[in-house]
């Protein structure tokens, strides 16, 4: 019982932790510093490597998070974009533990349940990164984003016990997660919190994130900004000013915010060679024109829900139409911008509950597009040159 008040201190120390900002702004000279030394370089959980050294990389994974809400707060559902549950029959959904025998009926229901919705078993997570590296694997960027159960120090025992390189992001997810301090900031506020994790690292162990990401286009109202296009603009500033590479979390559609996001990031100074668009699915078919247009403004898609179950009312996880998309925009000369990952995000994706893990890509993705006449070189630039050249520091 004597435990009890510290067990709770150290829970709202871990909160303070988890929801506050940092309040200073690392100085121009030591950006300047940090830049001159890093320069082509990946920076990553266990510090600095050369990009020539990243071999075949994932651009986006996630190894430990919580995207599950709590069920009685209501307010961060709404926020989510998701309906708040009450009742029984919401409960017992909330309640559902995946097991192999259940996996269909929690897919269907995924994102109302709690455990599916969360990764936090560490030899577990040792476990399937080993398969992506007994694919030939030796890279992973981890985009877990603040507030989604981030975990610097479990990120980099897992670097050292795995043996891969992990790439940290930083920035915050979707308004579900996000602190309630997060309205009160401003652009320069939350541009000096990622340059400083970038610059200087986080917590005790002063972990560097590598990667701005993912960070999410979702809500693109402005005057007054909403706080996704506040974030936006702060990351391409983090992203002028540290070199480093900023990931997008948004859908498609019909184009419209994704041309407006790019705008955002444009407008506030950012080189859209170093800007990669997530979530580029299976109904890529339809927006051919569209990504056309993205494409020749520089930015580089990412082809990264491979491989997770085609549900027939989403076509965005249609991993044949990603993969004959991808292939298709390679003929037509754009193998420097794409690039190829498969967004584990719940353990119905993981090896261990009958998902298809983090080598998917790798065992079946790339026979697949070399089957379909997609050449060694192209398939080499989209493992491993562009995100060598996305992922390193920028000159
Ligand atoms: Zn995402």
């Amino acid at each position: 019982m004597i435990f009890q008040p510290l067990r709770l201190a150290s829970l709202c120390a871990l909160a303070l932790v988890l929801f506050s900002l940092p309040t200073f702004a690392v100085d121009d000279e030591r950006v300047a510093q940090f830049r001159a030394a890093n320069q082509g370089k990946i920076i990553t959980v266990l510090g600095p490597i050369d990009a020539e050294s990243a071999g075949i990389t994932l651009p986006h994974e996630h190894f430990f998070l919580d995207l599950s809400l709590p069920f009685d707060d209501p307010d961060r559902w709404v926020r989510a974009g998701r309906r708040a549950p009450g009742g029984a029959e919401d409960r017992s959904v909330y309640d559902l533990e995946l097991k192999l025998d259940n996996w269909a009926e929690v897919y269907r229901v995924l994102w109302r349940t709690k455990d599916p919705l969360v990764l936090d078993d560490f030899d577990l997570a040792v476990e399937e990164a080993g398969a992506f590296k007994a694919a030939g694997g030796a890279t992973v960027i981890d985009v877990t984003s603040k507030g989604l159960g981030r975990d610097p120090e479990r990120l980099a025992l897992l670097a050292r016990r795995s043996g891969l390189h992990i790439v940290m992001g930083t920035g915050w997810y979707r308004e579900g997660w996000r602190p309630i301090d997060f309205n009160g900031m401003n652009v320069d506020e939350l541009a000096d919190d990622m340059v400083a994790e970038i610059v200087e690292g986080t917590g005790p162990d002063k972990i560097h994130a590598g990667v701005i990401g993912e960070i999410p286009a979702m809500d693109l109202a402005t005057e007054p900004d909403s706080n996704d296009v506040k974030q936006l603009r702060a990351a391409a500033r983090a992203s002028v000013k540290t070199g480093a590479a900023l990931t997008l979390h948004q859908w498609v559609g019909d184009g419209e915010r994704l041309m407006k996001t790019l705008d955002i990031l444009e407008a506030e100074g950012a080189d859209l060679g170093r800007v990669i668009v997530g979530h580029v699915g299976g109904d890529a078919p339809d927006q051919l024109d569209i990504l056309a247009a993205a494409l020749a403004r520089g930015v580089t898609l990412e082809f990264d829900l491979l491989g997770v179950a085609f549900l027939l009312a989403e076509k965005v996880s249609d991993t044949r139409g990603a993969a004959d998309t991808v292939a298709a925009l390679v003929k037509q000369g754009y193998s420097d911008q794409l690039l190829l990952s498969q967004d584990v995000c719940t353990k119905t994706q993981l090896k261990a509950y009958g998902g298809n893990g983090y080598d998917y890509v790798l065992t079946e993705v790339v026979p697949y597009l070399k089957g379909i006449g997609v050449t060694d070189e192209d398939v080499e630039k989209l493992l491993v040159a562009n995100p060598a050249r996305l992922f390193s520091i920028a000159p």
